[in-house]
C-alpha cells in the first residue's frame, strides 16, 4: 500500500505525473480540484457552492474540502494506494489529513512563479474529453481543436492572470507552511519540475525507490 501527497504550485505537472504513477502503480489519483469541477460541470449543489470561488483562484472553505476527501477515501477502493494532489493546501487541512492517514511520501515539485505564469496562460483544456494542452510545448495538431475528439479547447475559468496571482499569492502564504510542517516529518522529496515529463517522473521514481517508469 502507498500513500503519495504531490504538492506544487499550479502548473507544475501534478495532475500529470499523479495520472503516470496512477496508470502504472495501480493507484487511486484523487484531484479535488477534478471532483470539484465534476461538480460544477453537472450543476450540482456543491457545484454551484464553489464555481465562483474557483473562477476567482480562491480556495474553497476547509469544511466542504474535508468533507469531500473524507468521502472520496471513506470509498476506500485504494487498494494498493492512492495519490492524492490539491490537498492539503493549509495547516488546518494539513493536520485533518494528517490525524487520520499515515502517508509514506510527499512529492514536492519545484518551480518558480515565472515558469509558472508562462506555463499556465499557455494551458488548453478540452471539456469535452479532458485532454490538456499546453500552447509552448504541446501544441494541437489543428489551431483550437483537440487531437482526439475534435471538440474546440478552452481556456480553465481560473487561468486568467489575475486567477493566477490569487492563487500564486495563497501558495506562498498558506501551502508553504504546510510544506514545512511535512518536512518536519522527513517525508518530502524535492523534484525538479522543469525538466520534460519523463524526466520528471523518472526523477520521482527515483527518490521514491520505485520501478523505473517505461513507456509503453
Ligand atoms: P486545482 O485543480 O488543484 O488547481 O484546484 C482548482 C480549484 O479548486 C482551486 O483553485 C480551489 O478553488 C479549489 N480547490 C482544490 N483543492 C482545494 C483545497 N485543498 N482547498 C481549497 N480549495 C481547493
Amino acid at each position: 500500500m502507498r500513500k503519495y501527497v504531490i504538492m506544487g504550485v499550479q502548473g507544475s505537472g501534478k495532475g500529470t505525473q499523479s495520472q503516470m504513477l496512477r496508470d502504472d502503480l495501480d493507484l487511486v489519483h484523487i484531484s479535488v480540484g477534478d471532483i470539484f469541477r465534476w461538480h460544477v460541470r453537472n450543476h450540482t449543489k456543491i457545484g454551484a457552492q464553489v464555481r465562483r470561488i474557483m473562477a476567482a483562484g480562491d480556495l474553497v472553505g476547509d469544511d466542504l474540502v474535508e468533507d469531500v476527501v473524507r468521502r472520496r477515501l471513506d470509498d476506500h477502493d485504494w487498494n494498493f494506494g492512492f495519490i492524492i494532489d490539491g490537498f492539503p493546501r493549509n495547516g488546518r487541512q494539513a493536520e485533518f489529513f494528517m490525524e487520520s492517514y499515515d502517508i509514506d511520501a510527499v512529492i514536492h515539485l519545484q518551480l518558480t512563479d515565472e515558469e509558472v505564469r508562462r506555463r499556465v496562460l499557455s494551458r488548453r483544456l478540452c471539456p469535452n474529453c479532458g485532454m490538456d494542452y499546453n500552447l509552448i510545448a504541446d501544441r494541437p495538431e489543428e489551431e483550437g481543436r483537440c487531437d482526439i475528439c475534435g471538440h474546440e479547447l478552452v481556456t480553465r475559468a481560473d487561468d486568467t492572470p489575475e486567477a493566477l496571482e490569487a492563487r500564486l499569492r495563497d501558495y506562498h502564504e498558506k501551502t508553504r507552511p504546510v510544506l514545512e510542517l511535512f518536512r518536519r516529518k522527513e517525508v518530502v522529496h524535492d523534484v525538479d519540475g522543469r525538466p520534460p515529463l519523463e524526466e520528471v517522473q523518472q526523477a520521482i521514481r527515483k527518490t521514491l525507490g520505485l520501478p523505473a517508469y517505461r513507456t509503453r
